[in-house]
C-alpha cells in the first residue's frame, strides 16, 4: 500500500514534468533505487507501475498538478528529516543565498560537480538564490573557452543558476574598496619584491613601506597603474606574526600585464583571490557556501576582510575532498599525457572530467547521487569506479534498451534449424518487442562463446533455438526454452547471418578498441543514447560513420 502511494507520487511528478505523460521507465529506476528488494520481482513491480501510470496519465495535467500539490507538504516533511545541511543550523524562513565560484581555467571534473551540486541543493532546499560566479580576476589563468564549457557542463548536470556573475565586471568595486582600506590606514603599498615579502612573512619582520602615511600610500596606489609588473603590491596591514600565515599582511592587489580574456588591456592592477572572493560573497549577500577543505585556512582572512569592509559575512563550511583510485586528476599531468598521446583528450574515458563522463554515458542524475553519497564530512575519502558505477547502473538498467553486439564474430551453422521470425524485447520489463529477426540455420556468435562450446552439450541461442555440439558440427535440438532448462549448459546471444548488420567499434576505458557486429534494429539508436549490449555491458553511441559504403557505429563503453 505504502509502495503504491510512493509510485503514484513519482508518477504524478514525472507526469507534471513531461506534459502530463509519465513514463514507467523512469519510475521503475527510482523505485528500485530506494527499494532494492524489488529487483528480484521487477515483472510484478512493472505491472503495478504500469497500472498506476495509466491511471495518472488519464487525469490530465491540471488534475495531476492539483493532486501533487496536496501531496506536496508530506514530501517536504520527509526531506527535512534527512537534511544533510543541518550543521548550518538554518532557521525556518531564513533567507539563503549560495554560490559556486569556479575560475574559468580548466575542464570541470567530478569534484567541481560535488561543490556546485551541494551549493545548488542548499539554495533550492531553502527556496533561496543560487549564483554561478566566474572568479576571473587573474588574467594569466583565465581562458575564454572555459566560460562556455563550464556553463554548458553545469547545465548538463541539471544545475540552474538564478544569476550569473563575472568577478571581472566588478573592478571598480574592488578599486573603491581598496581605496577605502588604504585611506583608513588598513592597507599599504609595498615595493618589496617577492623574495623580500616571503622573508618578511616567514620572519615576521615589517618592511619600511608598512609605516607610510595613508596619503603617501594613496599616491603610491595611483602610480601603480602605470608601473611594470612585479614592482608593487597592495598589502593588508594585519599582523606579520599571526599564527595563520594567510593573515600575515596578505597581498590584495598586484600588477599583471597579461591581456584579459574578456576585458583585454583595460586593467593592469588585479585583486588577489581572497580580496575578490570576500567582496563578491559579502557585497552580493552570499549567506552560505560549501566548499572543499583546501580553502579552510583562507576562511579566517576572508571573514576578516568582510568585517573590515562592513559587508555581509558569509558562513562557509569546508568538506574533505574525495579521490578516485587510479584516476589522473592533476591538470598538469593530464596536459602532458594529452600532448604525448597517452590520453585522447580532456574527455579521455579514463578521466573524471564532466566531458569524459558524459561521453562515456554517465548520467547527470547518477553523478548527483554519487557525489551526494560521498558525504560532506571533514575526512578525505578514497573511492573507486565501482562505487560510482553502482549509481549509474541503477539508472541505466531501468531505462536502457537492450541490443545484441557480437564481439569478434564467428559463424555458427546449426544443421536442421528452422526458418523463424523472432521478436525480442527492447527492455525486459517495459518495452516489449521492438527487435525483429529473420533467422535460419546460420548465426554469428562471439569467438569467446564459440571457443567455450563442448561436444555433447546443449546450448541455447537466447529466445531462439537450442542446439548441441556434435563431433562433426552443430545440430538443431528444439526451440522451447523449457527443453533447454535442465539440459542446457549456457544461453548465448547471437545474430542471424545477414547483410543488414552494423559494423561496430567499442572504445574501452583503457582505449582498446573492440570490433564486432550489431543487429539491424541498432539503426534506431541515436548518437548520445546509452544502450545495454546483452552479456557485454552498457555503451553510449558516440558516432555514426560510413566506411566503404557500410554503416559503422562507434560506441564508448560505459561499464558492465
Ligand atoms: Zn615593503
Amino acid at each position: 500500500m505504502a509502495l503504491e502511494n510512493e509510485i503514484r507520487l513519482l508518477a504524478l511528478k514525472n507526469a507534471v514534468e513531461y506534459k502530463g505523460k509519465a513514463n514507467p521507465g523512469s519510475i521503475v529506476g527510482k523505485v528500485l533505487g530506494t527499494h532494492p528488494e524489488w529487483r528480484a520481482k521487477t515483472a510484478e513491480l512493472m505491472k503495478t507501475i504500469n497500472k498506476i501510470v495509466s491511471e495518472v496519465n488519464k487525469l490530465g495535467i491540471d488534475a495531476q498538478k492539483k493532486e501533487l500539490e496536496k501531496e506536496g507538504p508530506q514530501e517536504h516533511k520527509e526531506k527535512k528529516e534527512r537534511d544533510i545541511f543541518a550543521f548550518f543550523g538554518i532557521k525556518e524562513g531564513e533567507k539563503v543565498t549560495s554560490a559556486f565560484p569556479p575560475g574559468p581555467e580548466k575542464y570541470p571534473h567530478i569534484g567541481h560537480a560535488k561543490s556546485i551540486i551541494l551549493n545548488y541543493m542548499l539554495a533550492k532546499q531553502h527556496n533561496g538564490k543560487f549564483i554561478l560566479r566566474f572568479e576571473d580576476t587573474n588574467p594569466t589563468l583565465v581562458k575564454k573557452i572555459f566560460y562556455d564549457i563550464m556553463q554548458e557542463n553545469f547545465k548538463w548536470l541539471g544545475v540552474e543558476w538564478d544569476e550569473l556573475q563575472y568577478a571581472s565586471d566588478n573592478m571598480d568595486l574592488f578599486y573603491k574598496m581598496c581605496e577605502k582600506v588604504i585611506s583608513e590606514g588598513k592597507a599599504y603599498v609595498c615595493d618589496c619584491n617577492e623574495d623580500q615579502t616571503k622573508l618578511s612573512r616567514e620572519k615576521g619582520i615589517e618592511c619600511a613601506c608598512r609605516n607610510m602615511s595613508s596619503e603617501e600610500n594613496m599616491a603610491r596606489w595611483k602610480e601603480m597603474h602605470t608601473m611594470p609588473e612585479g614592482s608593487r603590491t597592495v598589502r593588508l596591514k594585519i599582523d606579520l606574526q599571526h599564527q595563520n600565515t594567510t593573515m600575515r599582511d596578505p597581498t590584495i592587489f598586484r600588477i599583471l600585464e597579461q591581456e584579459h580574456a574578456r576585458l583585454g588591456k583595460k586593467y593592469r592592477v588585479w585583486p588577489n583571490y581572497d580580496f575578490q572572493n570576500s567582496i563578491m560573497d559579502g557585497y552580493y549577500g552570499v549567506t552560505h557556501r560549501i566548499r572543499s577543505k583546501e580553502f579552510e585556512l583562507r576562511s579566517e582572512l576572508q571573514r576578516y576582510i568582510q568585517k573590515m569592509l562592513g559587508i555581509s559575512i558569509t558562513t562557509t563550511y569546508e568538506f574533505g575532498r574525495f579521490n578516485m583510485v587510479g584516476v589522473e586528476s592533476s591538470g598538469r599531468a593530464i596536459r602532458e599525457k594529452i600532448a604525448n598521446g597517452e590520453l585522447v583528450g580532456w574527455d579521455d574515458p579514463s578521466l573524471t572530467t564532466l566531458v569524459a563522463l558524459r561521453r562515456r554515458g554517465f548520467q547527470p542524475e547518477a553523478i548527483k547521487n554519487f557525489v551526494v553519497s560521498t558525504g560532506i564530512s571533514k575526512a578525505e575519502a578514497t573511492l573507486t569506479w565501482d562505487d560510482f558505477i553502482l549509481h549509474n547502473r541503477r539508472l541505466l538498467d531501468a531505462e536502457s534498451d537492450r541490443y545484441f553486439f557480437i564481439k569478434d564474430p564467428v559463424e555458427l551453422w546449426v544443421k536442421g534449424a528452422p526458418k523463424q521470425t523472432k521478436e525480442l524485447n527492447l527492455h525486459p520489463t517495459h518495452r516489449k518487442g521492438g527487435r525483429k529477426f529473420d533467422t535460419y540455420d546460420t548465426f554469428y556468435i562471439t569467438k569467446e562463446d564459440s571457443d567455450s562450446l563442448e561436444t555433447g552439450k546443449m546450448y541455447r541461442l537466447m529466445d531462439c533455438v537450442n542446439f548441441r555440439k556434435q563431433a562433426d558440427g552443430f545440430e538443431f535440438d528444439s526451440t522451447e526454452v523449457d527443453r533447454y532448462k535442465g539440459h542446457g549448459e549456457k544461453i548465448i546471444h547471437w545474430l542471424p547471418k545477414s547483410d543488414r548488420l552494423f559494423d561496430v567499434e567499442v572504445m574501452m576505458p583503457d582505449k582498446k578498441v573492440l570490433t564486432g557486429l550489431a543487429e539491424e534494429t541498432a539503426k534506431n539508436i541515436k548518437v548520445g543514447d546509452v544502450v545495454q549490449f546483452e552479456r557485454f555491458g552498457f555503451c553510449r553511441l558516440d558516432e555514426k560513420k560510413k566506411e566503404e559504403g557500410r554503416d559503422k557505429l562507434i560506441f564508448w563503453y560505459t561499464h558492465k
